[in-house]
């Protein structure tokens, strides 16, 4: 295929980052994103190293009538960050940030991992309520919601952001807030990024840390019955301090796996104690005394390193497909497809968190932002992954992912809009409420009327 190009020299004259064209020696790498079997051309990157490139890049394709599309930390599986033929407006070197001890919030650039994020604000014993994988960006993380380790404890991510310095449809920058712009303040919570470029954002920290009391216990597929059950009941009281995620499996071959065990099915729970490390150990007890696990590494340990415990199970570059639902409390209906679906998994690559809400993140009222069905008791994430040089496995193991998602279809209450994946033309309306459509509608409608910003889960202007 020719590779696409624009002409260029009307933004480079305004413009102090980087702009990647075709025959640029980089251009192939800035290509990349988190899901290896995204393939696109973009027509130009334009790498933005601050507020003043993004206001640039958005008139220039609105003066050129380009099709654009925006990318933080490239996570999206569907590719949103890449649009063939058009300009990129890449954040991925905006990763500035800056802590205020005193206030206990953090500045950070739109461009910002979790890692990133993490790194600054635990300098000073502070920590954001960020995502379970470090190397996620905070930019799309944040705006469809946020969910966490810490949700149960401190909240979603965008119950933690008091503002955001938005460059709009029209290419002006504007600040969003509880006090300012209100309502764009409202969607930018949950609306995904439909709204306008984020360029910074300002969240309140917690005290947490340096160390917490966290982990991960696994038990093989045949006591998988029991340790959800467990999940569903222990999770329904526990402690708003404890984040418990289940994930199922095939235990992969490292060290802290017994050999027998490695590829076969297995269960696990990620803990995580968002409180005093010893108090930690002691409510957790309850979890490590469950059944008879192959793996315990619950540990006294920095919250940093917990947080990127899980970054390597899934890396940059593998191939990712995925499918998702938001669920009530696990009936026992649930986990019996749930460990039927487990039993024919087909790649050792792939993995199916379960993750459990309540807490705080639950009591925050439903209209105050846009994430809905803050009462569901969890999200599920069937994650199918194999090596690049496997595709013709592919069909395989989508396969596999949409048959144990259809078995869960009549239990689902929608979709968390992280979690849209190729579906997300035809899922984004059952990822809101009748409510939030409404008022997303209508604020994209005031905001971006001529649906600019389309290339995400897309809330049409009303
Ligand atoms: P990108 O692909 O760069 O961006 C996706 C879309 O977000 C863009 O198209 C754009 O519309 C929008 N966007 C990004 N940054 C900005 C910005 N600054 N301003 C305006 N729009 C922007 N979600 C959770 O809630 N919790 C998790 O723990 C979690 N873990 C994940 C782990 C992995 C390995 C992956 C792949 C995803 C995970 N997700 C999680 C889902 C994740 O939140 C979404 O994929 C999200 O879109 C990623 O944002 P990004 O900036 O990395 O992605």
């Amino acid at each position: 295929l020719a590779s696409p190009t624009i002409d260029s020299a009307a933004l480079a004259a305004d413009f102090m980052g980087e702009l990647v064209s075709p025959d640029h020696p980089s251009y192939d790498a800035a290509c990349r994103v988190w899901n290896g079997e995204i393939q696109r051309q973009p027509a130009l990157i334009a790498r933005c190293r601050g507020a003043a490139d993004v206001i640039a890049a958005v008139r220039f394709c609105r003066d050129h009538h380009l099709p654009a599309s925006v990318r933080g930390g490239g996570h999206a599986v569907a590719g949103h960050a890449l649009v063939d033929a058009g300009v990129v407006i890449d954040l991925s070197a905006m990763t500035g940030t800056r802590v205020d001890p005193m206030a206990r919030t953090i500045q950070a650039q739109g461009g910002c991992l979790n890692a990133d994020v993490d790194r600054a604000s635990q300098v000073f014993g502070l920590a954001a309520t960020g995502g379970f994988i470090s190397h996620t960006g905070i930019g799309g993380l944040t705006l469809g919601g946020g969910i966490g380790h810490l949700m149960r404890r401190f909240g979603l991510s965008i119950d933690a952001l008091r503002s955001a310095d938005v460059v709009t449809a029209n290419g002006e920058l504007v600040v969003a807030s509880e006090d300012e712009n209100a309502d764009l303040f409202w969607g930018l919570r949950g609306g995904g990024g439909n709204f306008g470029v984020v360029t910074n954002f300002t969240f309140e920290l917690q005290p947490l840390g340096p160390t917490v009391f966290a982990g991960m216990i696994a038990w093989p597929a045949d006591q998988a019955p029991s340790v959800l059950e467990f999940l569903r009941d222990f999770i329904a009281d526990a402690p708003d301090e404890v984040g418990l995620m289940a994930n199922l499996r095939l235990a992969p071959p490292l060290p802290a796996f017994p050999e027998h065990i490695h590829g076969k099915p297995i269960v696990a729970l990620v803990a995580t104690y968002a409180g005093p490390p010893e108090e930690g150990e002691r409510v957790l007890t309850r979890v490590r005394a469950l059944g008879t696990p192959v793996v315990d590494v619950m540990a006294h340990k920095p919250y940093t390193v917990h947080q990127k415990m899980l970054d390597a199970a899934v890396p940059h570059g593998r191939h990712y497909y995925w499918k998702s639902h938001r669920l009530g409390p696990l009936t026992d209906n649930i986990i019996d497809i749930m460990c039927d679906h487990l039993g024919q998994i087909t790649s050792p690559m792939s993995s199916v968190p379960i993750f459990s809400f309540g807490g705080a993140m639950s009591r925050v009222p439903e209209d105050a932002t846009a994430f809905p069905h803050r009462d569901a008791a969890h999200d599920i994430n069937i994650v199918a992954s194999w090596l690049p040089e496997r595709a013709t496995d592919a069909d395989r193991h989508k396969a596999w992912v949409r048959g144990f998602f259809d078995a869960l279809a009549p239990h689902s209450r929608g979709v968390y809009v992280n979690f849209t994946s190729d579906d997300a033309a035809q899922r984004v309306r059952s990822a809101y409420t009748d409510a939030q459509w409404a008022r997303l509608i209508s604020l994209k409608a005031k905001y971006d009327p001529s649906n600019f910003f389309n290339h995400n889960a897309n809330i049409p202007p009303a």
